[in-house]
């Protein structure tokens, strides 16, 4: 694993960044890391860049008055961390930054990651980045303030240590950051359990429209542009949708679409372990990991059910009719126990 300190050596400025529309797990990682320079490099200059449309629960978090969200144009920095972001093109506006800097590090765990940072760490095993910048940092520098941010990004990723990408590893780093004396309890009510009237609204729209498909095994729903009017969402107020319809009876695979655009959609992909949706989402130009991935797509709703739907079909006919030598590659994959 990369040395946060060996890396640190004579850097003066550091900007940090996750994907856009950051989740739980990009904004946790990023401020986690941020508020440990704060703490512990207080010479260096940091910066942290997240666009600023990501759940207002996450404001308890120390020091988020101080992300920027408008990415003026600046100084290059000597350093530019990417944090929980699969591929260049998912760091908007920030890609500036990431291209004049004079050394990038991409610390991440998404399986279609290819590394594309001068510094890399890549570990697809891993529950989340958060889980990552915990082990970097180390449990004696970790202080409550640091743990805060990673466990609601660990938390997040893993379900609350529900999903299979939660390891004993997962554990040990969500035990260090509990002795911290964080309100964890506190942590997941609030930032992941926790939904607005309106939210739980149209998860019930969502839910009572699905559709399932190819025997039961494929189930999708879709959000149009007009029916998050009424409802008066956003898309951060979806997040949800896509677990709730995984956990149907029978289901392989759930798809879930929230239209972006005239004829564009937002795809968000779950398995249930015999699916793999990273595969399904790259294919589509996305990424993601082995049981939850995503990509934007375009045509009708039946159009881009429909196409997701072949890939599905194709794998799990493959599963049936296994080609030999696909299926030792299959089972190194499913071994490593650590799909989400
Ligand atoms: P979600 O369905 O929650 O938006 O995303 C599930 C996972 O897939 C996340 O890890 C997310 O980073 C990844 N993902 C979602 N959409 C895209 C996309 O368009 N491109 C890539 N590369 N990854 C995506
Ligand atoms: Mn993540």
């Amino acid at each position: 694993m990369i040395s946060l300190d060996k890396i640190l050596e004579g850097v003066r400025s550091v900007g940090i960044c996750g994907h856009v529309k950051p989740d739980g797990d990009a904004f946790g990682s990023c401020m986690g890391l941020y508020l440990f320079l704060k703490t512990y490099y207080a010479s260096v200059q940091a910066k942290v860049y997240l666009e600023d449309n990501y759940s207002e629960s996450f404001q308890f978090v120390a020091c988020s008055d101080e992300i920027i969200h408008d990415y003026p144009v600046q100084d290059p920095h000597d350093l530019f961390f990417v944090l929980d972001c699969s591929d260049p093109m998912r760091l908007g506006n920030a890609l500036q930054y990431f291209h004049a800097a004079a050394r990038t590090v991409v610390i991440d765990h998404h399986i279609s990651n290819q590394g594309f940072g001068m510094i890399n760490e890549i570990q697809p095993d891993a529950s989340s980045t958060s889980e990552l910048i915990t082990l970097m940092i180390g449990r004696e520098r970790i202080t409550r303030q640091i743990a805060e941010p990673l466990y609601m990004g660990i938390a997040h990723d893993t379900g609350v240590f529900q999903y299979s990408c939660t390891s004993s590893r997962t554990m040990m780093t969500g035990g260090w950051l509990i002795d911290t004396g964080i309100d964890f309890s506190r942590i997941c009510d609030e930032t992941f359990f926790l939904k607005s009237y309106h939210q739980n609204q149209i998860l019930g729209r969502a839910l009572t429209e699905s559709i399932l498909m190819m025997d039961g095994k494929l189930i999708f729903a879709a959000i149009r542009r007009k029916d998050m009017d009424f409802y008066q969402v956003q898309p951060k107020d979806l997040d949800g949708i896509v677990q709730q319809l995984r956990i149907t009876r029978g289901v392989e695979c759930a798809v879930f679409l929230y239209e972006t655009g005239p004829g564009e959609f937002k795809v968000s992909l779950r398995s249930n372990g015999s699916v793999n949706v990273a595969g399904i989402a790259v294919y589509f130009q996305g990424g993601g990991h082995v049981r939850a991935a995503g990509c934007t797509m375009c045509g009708s709703v039946h159009d881009v059910v429909n196409n997701i739907a072949a890939q599905v079909e194709k794998q799990l006919e493959k599963k049936k009719n296994p080609d030999p030598e696909e299926a030792k590659s299959t089972e190194k994959t499913d071994s490593c126990g650590t799909e989400y």
